[in-house]
């Protein structure tokens, strides 16, 4: 087995991290979760997009360097390593655009990828709602045809969209036919956050940021050209989206060996006082190695014509556990001063705050209960358990 890259891919990646090393904010930015923090974000992907970093797999006409799935997970190393900004575009770039480029329209394409890869507009996730959760298919907001218009009606709420308060666009899955069955009837929609009859309430945390948002549809009309896939095939086109999002594109090894490389740091200063912690230190060292290593088995195995699938689950579970074991470990260390946040803090309480985040990793992109219904499934081939809904 030959992990090397060739002279091609470490050009890539030296340019990569001399752009990185030139551009990263010195400053860390604040959170993206706040008015101030989204606007300096959309900054960054703006200067990103300049360089022609911010996705860099995408075909030129939209604003990439058309490099393969190698190249990306190469520069999400470099990324991280560099302590680049948290990207605010993500929710467009990772959940909407792969299921763009595999069900939109040329128009839809042309219309919202080169806007999304250079940060003009900030895409919000509008799928759950109150009672469709882990449970997606139960959605209820409904769409309704507006023939006369050459469109549909949107009506009903969601909750949980991630800076909705603030995004630009939202794409969502509304039941569009009643009568079919839960997985059938749904319809994709995108449509601008500021669309007459669209109310978004922020929800505020406990911090006081306000980075989750119901979301409330009254009336809204979006015009045929804005369903992505066809109607009443939402379910179909949403899965792609998730595939994606547990499976790889949303937290490449990068995300998870820069903070190990800061916890060894962080080791070799204060090991000394919590020695106890030093078999952790190790475990999230091993554990970062394995996920690279497991991430690039899954290339391999995309290069060689397969997907993603089940294991994506595999994938999502062991990575947002081993985000909350890093940051844990990094608490240990830093002893009482763990507590502290914003100035003064050990990093400006980035620890702090990065494991805040950490604990919700179980949670997003498909809750780690259900990932391990689908790994005893659909895996492992154990007998399906009952559902609370059938
Ligand atoms: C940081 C963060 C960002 C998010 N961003 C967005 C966003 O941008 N857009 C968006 O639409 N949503 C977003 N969400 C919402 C997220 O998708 C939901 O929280 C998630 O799908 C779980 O749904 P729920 O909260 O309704 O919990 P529920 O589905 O009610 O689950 C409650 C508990 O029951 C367990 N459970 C449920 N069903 C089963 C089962 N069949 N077997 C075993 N256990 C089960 C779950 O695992 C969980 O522990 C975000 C959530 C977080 C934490």
């Amino acid at each position: 087995m030959n992990l090397d890259f060739t002279p091609e891919q470490e050009a890539f990646a030296a340019e990569a991290r001399a752009w990185l090393a030139e551009n990263v904010p010195t400053e860390r930015l604040a959170s993206m979760d706040t008015a101030e923090g989204f606007e300096q974000h959309r900054e960054w992907e703006r200067t990103l997009a300049s360089g022609n970093w911010s996705v860099v797999s995408w075909p030129a006409e939209y604003g990439g360097r058309e490099v393969g799935i190698t190249e990306w997970v190469i520069f999400e190393e470099e990324y991280y390593r560099s302590g680049a900004p948290t990207r605010v575009a993500q929710n467009g770039i990772s959940l909407l655009a792969p299921i763009v480029f595999e069900h939109g329209t040329p128009e839809q394409k042309a219309k919202y990828l080169p806007l999304m890869s250079n940060g003009t507009e900030i895409w919000a996730q509008a799928w759950s709602e109150p009672g469709a959760g882990s449970d997606l298919a139960a959605i209820r907001a409904t769409a309704t045809r507006d023939d006369a218009r050459g469109g549909w009606l949107l009506n009903g709420q969601k909750i949980w969209s991630s800076r909705a308060v603030w995004a630009d666009r939202g794409f969502g899955l509304f039941r569009s036919d009643p009568e079919a069955q839960r997985h059938r009837g749904l319809t994709y929609f995108l449509f601008p956050m500021d669309a007459p009859g669209i109310t978004v309430r922020a929800i505020e945390q406990l911090d006081g940021s306000t980075g989750f948002a119901e979301v409330f549809f009254d009336d809204v009309f979006v015009p045929d050209e804005d369903v992505l896939g066809a109607p009443g095939d939402g379910w179909n086109v949403a899965m792609s989206t998730a595939g994606n999002e547990r499976g790889l594109s949303l937290r490449a090894p990068g995300r998870f060996l820069a903070p190990v490389d800061r916890l060894i740091d962080l080791w070799d200063e204060r090991g000394e006082s919590e020695p106890s912690a030093r078999d952790a230190v190790v475990d999230s060292w091993i554990g970062a190695e394995a996920y690279k290593l497991f991430t690039w088995q899954t290339v391999s195995r995309l290069l060689q014509g397969g997907d993603v699938g089940a294991e994506g689950s595999i994938n999502k579970v062991f990575w947002s556990e081993l985000d909350i074991h890093i940051h844990e470990t990094a608490l240990r260390l830093l002893g009482p001063e763990a507590e502290l946040i914003g100035d003064g803090a050990p990093v400006g309480g980035k620890w702090a705050e990065d494991y805040l985040f950490a604990l919700a990793g179980p949670i997003y992109a498909g809750t780690n209960e259900i990932q391990r219904n689908i790994i005893a499934e659909r895996i492992l081939g154990l007998p399906r358990g009952d559902r609370r809904k059938a």
